[in-house]
């Protein structure tokens, strides 16, 4: 199949930086694996992001079509899981990193990389989540698994405007939990409001200095979403017995922290990955998103743009002043 496709492309300049341009490619050029998915939607993360702006530890190889999500239609497959014309969703694995992404009107993955669309999830509602709102879906999910229920107090969400935040905020709230969002926007009370934040605290509160082994425990449970030591002060001032979820690392790789929130409160760190999550337990969760879980605000979180408009997106969402998740319509 010779059919060429509009992406977007990455590519290395002779100053040593990026450009990203819309860019024609061939079907034929695409890797040779099982599906071929004519893509509807896909979205933008931290991580695309980081992809299109030359992060070697994400892509190593220039020309890139980024885009670690995708929702489509399969158009050919030599895999007799999927036939032409169902209707699926890929997030994670390659896809975006060192495979040819989203941001394109075809992909080409591998069978195991594939899950069917739930009935009540509309393939752009799955794009309004892509890979942030499936990690705000197993950060949840890690949660609920240690026991945490709306009678043991208030959630707290870092990040709480980002992706991956505004997501956990939403389900938690649709859960009925009573959820605290750390934001280091000012402006952002009323969008976090209208997710279902109950109370909204600054960052700046939840970046201690003191050098104190514990604080005063405030939350029965929280979802980081950004690390550092933001995350140190939330893992700090967890009450007894509570699970603190951690995924991402905006605010910083290390953990400056001991071990007494641990072996004196019982705290519990749960890592969440959603790259190598297990595909034979990804159609649960994506149940879940589709059914119980999904959050009533979930069109007030989504700002949606087409191919063009993506490479001003990826220098706000670069600057950390993204808010809520972006949808990417592919025509
Ligand atoms: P976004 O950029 O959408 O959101 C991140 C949010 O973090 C920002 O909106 C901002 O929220 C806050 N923030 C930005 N800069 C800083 C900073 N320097 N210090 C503290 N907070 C900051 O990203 P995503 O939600 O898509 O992803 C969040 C993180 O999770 C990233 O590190 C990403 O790589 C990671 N991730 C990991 C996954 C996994 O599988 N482990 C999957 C998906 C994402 P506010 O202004 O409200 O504070």
């Amino acid at each position: 199949m010779d059919k060429t496709f509009q992406c977007l492309l990455v590519s290395s300049n002779e100053t040593g930086g990026y450009d990203t341009t819309i860019s024609t490619k061939q079907v034929i050029d695409l890797p040779a694996r099982d599906v071929l998915i004519r893509v509807h939607y896909s979205s933008l993360n931290y991580k695309d992001a980081l992809s299109a702006s030359g992060n070697k530890g994400v892509t190593r190889s220039y020309p890139h079509t980024p885009g670690i999500d995708a929702a489509g239609v399969v158009e050919a497959s030599h895999s007799a899981h999927w036939q032409p014309g169902d209707e699926v969703i890929v997030t994670g694995f390659d896809l975006g990193m060192n495979t040819s992404g989203g941001f394109a009107q075809y992909i080409r993955v591998p069978a195991n990389w594939i899950v069917r669309r739930p009935e009540s999830l509309t393939l752009r509602e799955s794009m309004i989540y892509g890979t942030a709102g499936f990690t705000a879906g197993l950060s949840v999910a890690a949660l609920l698994k240690n026991g945490l229920t709306p009678d043991h107090g208030t959630v707290l969400v870092t990040g709480a405007t980002g992706g991956v935040g505004s997501v956990a905020v939403g389900i938690l709230h649709r859960l009925g939990f009573a959820v605290i969002a750390v934001s280091g926007k000012a402006t952002a009370h009323d969008f976090l409001t209208s997710l279902g934040a109950t109370d909204i605290i600054p960052r700046s509160d939840m970046d201690d200095t003191s050098g104190k082994a514990l604080l005063k425990s405030r939350f029965a449970g929280a979802i980081d979403t950004v690390g550092g030591n933001v995350l140190a002060t939330v893992i700090k001032s967890t009450e007894y017995g509570g699970t603190v979820t951690c995924c991402g690392n905006v605010n910083g790789g290390d953990l400056p922290l001991s071990v007494f929130p641990f072996i004196l409160r019982g705290v519990q760190l749960v890592g969440i990955d959603s790259v190598q999550f297990p595909i034979d337990q990804r159609a649960a969760v994506w149940e879940r998103l589709a059914n119980d879980w999904k959050p009533a605000a979930l069109e007030l979180m989504t700002y949606e743009i087409g191919l063009a408009a993506l490479p001003e997106a990826i220098q706000t969402i670069l600057k950390g002043q993204m808010q809520g998740r972006t949808l990417v319509r592919i025509d």
